[in-house]
């Protein structure tokens, strides 16, 4: 099969030819029908994670068809469309696997880091961590839900019931969560890279009530705000964007460091900062 790797940080993708490989128990071997591209894809890329020794296979939103199910597979049979996310292995028995919170594992393997992901014809995937898609969405479509529709939803649950809610950096995430902020009637405030024009037209087609800079204050307080931009100088502008007791959500899975502030921006108005992932 064909297979895009990273031999190393900085050097291009290369073209390289292998075989696919036999699920082990518990995997399946999926024909990739789409992968996504996602932020976390480019920070591996450029050096911005740590690497690991090996080679990666960049791409953890993939859809794919089963082909072959390992020993004990009770979930996916041949023929079956599924998405891969990012979490693509958890060890089972730590406290926070066993309370629910794998995503928390300390053991945690991750698409297209630790394992191999999506840009290649063919992946391996433990099929715990393979979901069924509905019938309703094209391959290319459902590619991007399996990571920018799935942390921005869950960033947008952690948001609670905000009303006015601020989204610092409009990508992928951005704009799949703002369609559903808008769809559960809530007001969309979206903060974009300064003259960005371009962003901030895609987030006012896509019903957003106001798009300016990401310094600048938005025109109302707001209930809460989600960082998508992994610029950490963002937290405290965000912080002081949000009403006493409002929400402030990091939901990247890497950010620059965050300068410090002021402790009154966090205590004094009762404000609490969540991450997500
Ligand atoms: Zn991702
Ligand atoms: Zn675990």
């Amino acid at each position: 099969m064909r297979s895009m790797q990273q031999a190393a940080a900085g050097l291009p993708l290369q073209l390289v030819r292998r075989d696919p490989g036999r699920p082990g128990p518990g995997q399946v071997l999926l024909r990739v029908c789409a992968c996504g591209v996602c932020r976390t894809d480019l920070h591996i890329v450029d050096g911005e994670l740590p690497r690991l020794g090996h080679p990666v296979v960049p791409g953890h939103e993939i859809v794919g068809i089963v082909e072959a199910a390992g020993a004990g597979v009770e979930r996916c049979a041949p023929g079956m469309r599924v998405g891969v996310p990012w979490l693509g292995w958890t060890c089972g028995t730590c406290a926070y696997c066993a309370s629910g919170r794998e995503n928390l594992c300390d053991a945690a393997r991750f698409t297209g880091y630790h394992l191999d992901g999506g840009y290649a014809d063919y992946a391996l995937a433990d099929s715990r961590y393979c979901f069924p898609l509905p019938e309703a969405y094209g391959d290319a479509e459902a590619a991007p839900l399996l990571c920018a529709g799935l942390i921005g939803y869950r960033a947008l649950r952690r948001a609670g019931t905000a009303r006015r809610l601020g989204i610092y950096g409009f990508g992928a995430a951005a704009h799949i969560v703002a369609q559903v902020a808008r769809h559960q009637g809530r007001e969309v405030y979206a903060f974009t890279r300064a003259g960005d024009a371009a962003a901030r037209a895609l987030a006012l087609s896509l019903g957003a009530a106001w798009a300016g800079d990401s310094g600048a204050p938005p025109p109302e307080p707001l209930d809460a705000a989600i960082l998508f931009a992994p610029v950490g100088a963002l937290v405290p502008a965000a912080l002081r964007a949000v009403v006493k007791g409002g929400t402030v959500v990091c939901a990247g899975i890497h950010m620059s460091d965050i300068p410090s502030f002021p402790y009154a921006i966090l205590w004094g108005s009762g404000r609490s900062s969540r991450s997500p992932t």
